[in-house]
């Protein structure tokens, strides 16, 4: 890629533009000035996407695929830029022709296509496997509406449709002759054909998939691998004919819109599991669809269909697309012929499955009933796999009918998603080692000491091309001087930078580039805000999904006591600080948006407060997702990771803000323990209750909110300004929240944690007053954060899951 030169460039993208919009640039619109960029950019990858799958193709190479409900993907453009490595030489060329290239960057419409760290993981690994020349992609749904767009109207949150398609999507390539043809309803009989029994399938609803393939660009290697998402349409474009012929129009375009409907929508829901029809129907389309083109694609390499598992690796990002398991029997046997122990054998080699949280309410599962109508062969063979799965229960722990039950698959009418995922799958895997010693430990130890083989950590990571080449330029200019560029490839040698700490022009550097950001971030603050920030204020970070396992009530009630102090103490001698928060709450959550408006009503009263506004200032900032991540991480100088231990099976964005130079402030929760590992005690601040002591709590059930609140004079005085009228003139405003810190017992911890947290944050303020040591332990950060690029997690998996 590199032998673009400006010259030919400016002249191919003047052509392109004249093609495809009838217009000379100057004439032309922004909008037409990105698409055409982008459609000119995958113009160039089409060899190299080509060449890829031909090379793959010759060497007989094991392919991966990575089947998940959401990859929250963001921009592409820079990205594909940097890592084929001509952003500089189309910056030049666009200048030339009056074009700013990071105007038309972010013009860009993020696709959304995920809720927040699942999708995001899902985003990094498809970005790592292209770099390092795994053969990967990935396979899911093209939603028409992703994540919805989060407005703040009055203090709450309101709720958009995300119409990312109203903008052409040039990276996109829409194959309708590699449709499949998926099947829901219907019966199904068992038929005997030649002395054998066949299941045949009658009377089902067929509904088109049809494959959209974007290419996943590797970083200076020349590799292409395929993110396939797929859509729902109605087979040869059919209304509801009967309907249409009677004229009874509308009825015939509701069929049309019923088939639509099965990719129309991204459920917004996060950790949360519902119920719904149409999410099973999702979830069985893109995995039937995706299966059955990964086999058509590998007979035709002349596969032998017994040796699949020697070619194909798939991978379930979490249980959403567990029925790859029954499918993939399904064909094996309905359609290859094979018997149920071939079938059987060839699955659980391919597939393998991530869990990706212990909260129980975010357990699928599903009711019996609904698998039985909607997917009849599905759940006939479900129904075999825990009938053998229980018989060898039986002859393992013969008599023990409980334990048999808890771990059956089919149990009081449901069918668990994540027992079948790891009956089904040869490696189950957490997240981070704290959550897979809490699968392994408790939540799914039967199954552990069932299968000890399978279990297995493989801590996430974030893609370090994204997170920091591109999001930080002057950082990244500032390592490459100081280490050169061998960590781009290889993110553990960024350690290389910890022996430059010692020379404080290095450290001035930092201080320099973190200020500069800071001023980037405080200016778009005051254009999309209007409010004032100031950028040598600590840049205090809490940016992620609203839950109550994450705690932001904990963040926004040391605020609020922050605040009751500096009134009480004007000459109060701290560090001035600005809190920043961004998140999107489900909109069924009540707590949540009730968070949410809580935050915002304190900024208000706050930033209002010319008492304190020389101190303190807190923004709530709008529709947060991966661009307005990439925009505030850089500009952060505390990182707020504050979930309730136990809860947070990983997080990434503690990884991101690290990479950045960040301090962490945190609870010993997911992957925060392995970066204080990592960055060494004296370089992280740790608070709050422990995962052992939280367990154990469980267990004697020993914590009473109410003790902490009637004894402690300032959680009196924070939580009572909930409803005193203070924050608002109806008192009534964040009765949720009161109600769930004392009536409901405070489920989180959030009373427990408070003082600790308020020790801690005391800590950060003297450590920040030091500036010089501080900037030395954000280098440290830096340097210690190779370990968490995405790279490291995927050739774990590569080694230790896929091969
Ligand atoms: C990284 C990221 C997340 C995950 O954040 P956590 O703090 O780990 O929950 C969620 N949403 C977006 C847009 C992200 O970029």
């Amino acid at each position: 890629m590199k032998n673009i030169n400006k010259e030919s460039f400016k002249k191919e993208y003047s052509k392109r533009f004249l093609e495809l919009t009838g217009k000379r640039i100057e004439d032309g619109t922004n909008e037409q000035k990105y698409y055409v960029l982008g459609s000119l950019i995958r113009g160039y990858v089409m060899n190299d996407w080509l060449n890829t799958q031909s090379r793959y193709k010759k060497n007989n190479k094991k392919e991966i695929y990575y089947f998940s409900m959401e990859f929250l993907i963001g921009r592409l453009l820079s990205d594909n830029l940097i890592n084929l490595g001509i952003r500089e030489v189309c910056q030049e060329a666009l200048a030339d022709l009056n074009i700013k290239l990071t105007e038309l960057e972010e013009l860009e419409n993020d696709q959304g296509l995920g809720n927040g760290g699942l999708g995001r993981l899902a985003a990094c690994f498809l970005d790592s496997m292209s770099s390092l020349s795994i053969a990967g992609h990935g396979c899911g749904i093209r939603y028409k509406y992703g994540f919805f767009n989060q407005k703040i109207i009055e203090g709450k949150q309101v709720e958009v449709p995300d119409n990312w398609l109203k903008q052409d999507n040039p990276w996109e390539v829409k194959k309708k002759d590699e449709s499949e043809i998926i099947k829901f309803g219907g019966e199904v009989r068992l038929e005997n054909v030649n002395n054998k029994l066949v299941a045949k399938h009658y009377n089902y609803e067929a509904v088109l998939a049809v494959p959209y393939d974007t290419p996943v660009v590797g970083y200076d290697n020349g590799v292409v691998n395929t993110l396939r998402l797929w859509s729902a349409e109605t087979v040869n474009d059919e209304f509801n004919f009967e309907a249409f012929s009677k004229g009874d129009f509308s009825r015939a375009y509701e069929y049309k819109n019923s088939v639509e409907s099965i990719t129309s929508i991204l459920y917004p829901d996060d950790s949360n599991y519902e119920g719904k029809i149409l999410r099973l129907k999702q979830e069985y389309f893109f995995v039937s669809a995706g299966l059955q083109s990964i086999i058509k694609k590998y007979k035709n390499k002349n596969g032998e269909i017994r040796k699949l598992n020697e070619k194909i690796a798939i991978h379930i990002n979490d249980t959403h697309p567990v029925l790859v398991i029954p499918e993939l029997i399904r064909i094996l046997i309905d359609e290859e012929g094979l018997s149920w122990e071939e079938a059987w054998d060839i699955t659980n080699k391919t597939v393998a499955y991530t869990n990706h949280t212990i909260l129980s309410e975010a357990l699928e599962k599903w009711p019996v009933d609904m698998i039985k109508k909607l997917l009849p062969r599905i759940f006939l063979i479900i129904e075999e796999i825990n009938e053998r799965f229980c018989r060898e229960l039986w002859s393992r722990y013969p008599g023990d009918w409980d334990k048999i039950a808890q771990m059956a698959i089919i149990a009081d009418g449901y069918v668990k998603m994540a027992h079948l995922a790891i009956v089904g799958s040869h490696s189950v895997n957490g997240v981070a080692k704290l959550h897979t010693e809490i699968l392994k430990k408790r939540e799914m130890v039967d199954f552990y000491n069932y299968y000890p083989e399978k279990f297995n950590n493989k801590t996430n990571g974030i893609n370090h091309r994204r997170w920091l080449l591109k999001i930080n330029p002057n950082l990244r200019d500032l390592l490459i001087e100081n280490i050169g560029e061998g960590f781009i490839k290889d993110p553990l040698r960024l350690i290389e930078f910890k022996d430059k700490l010692e020379d404080k022009l290095v450290l001035e550097e930092l201080c320099i580039i973190k200020l500069d950001n800071k001023i980037n971030l405080a200016d778009y603050i005051y254009n999309t805000k209007n409010i004032k920030v100031d950028p040598r204020s600590i840049f205090d970070t809490q940016i992620k999904r609203i839950h109550g396992y994450k705690r932001q009530v904990l963040n926004c009630l040391r605020i609020m006591d922050l605040y009751n102090r500096i009134l009480e103490n004007p000459c109060m001698n701290i560090n001035n600080r600005t809190f920043i928060f961004a998140g999107k709450a489900a909109p069924g959550y009540l707590l949540a948006k009730n968070v949410i408006e809580l935050i915002n009503v304190v900024a208000d009263k706050i930033n209002n407060d010319k008492r304190v506004n020389d101190k303190i200032k807190v923004v709530f900032m709008e529709n947060y997702n991966v661009s307005l991540a990439e925009k505030i991480i850089p500009a952060t100088d505390l990182s707020e990771q504050i979930s309730m231990a136990t809860k947070e099976a990983s997080g990434t964005s503690n990884m991101k803000f690290m990479m950045n130079g960040a301090l962490t402030i945190a609870t010993l929760d997911g992957a925060n323990i392995e970066i204080k590992e990592n960055v060494g005690e004296d370089n992280i601040i740790i608070f709050g209750t422990k995962s052992e002591e939280v367990l154990e709590i469980y267990n004697n059930h020993g914590y009473y909110s109410y003790d902490l609140y009637n004894n402690d004079y300032r959680i009196k005085r924070v939580v009572d300004s909930l409803v005193d009228g203070t924050y608002s003139n109806d008192r009534e405003r964040f009765r949720i929240i009161y109600d769930n810190l004392l009536r409901y017992n405070d489920e989180f911890f959030v009373l427990k944690d408070f003082n600790s947290y308020l020790k801690a944050q005391d800590k950060v303020d003297k450590l920040y007053s030091d500036r010089c040591n501080w900037q030395k332990k954000c280098g440290l950060n830096i340097a210690s954060s190779g370990v968490f690029s995405s790279d490291r997690t995927i050739q774990e998996y590569f080694n230790e899951i896929w091969s």
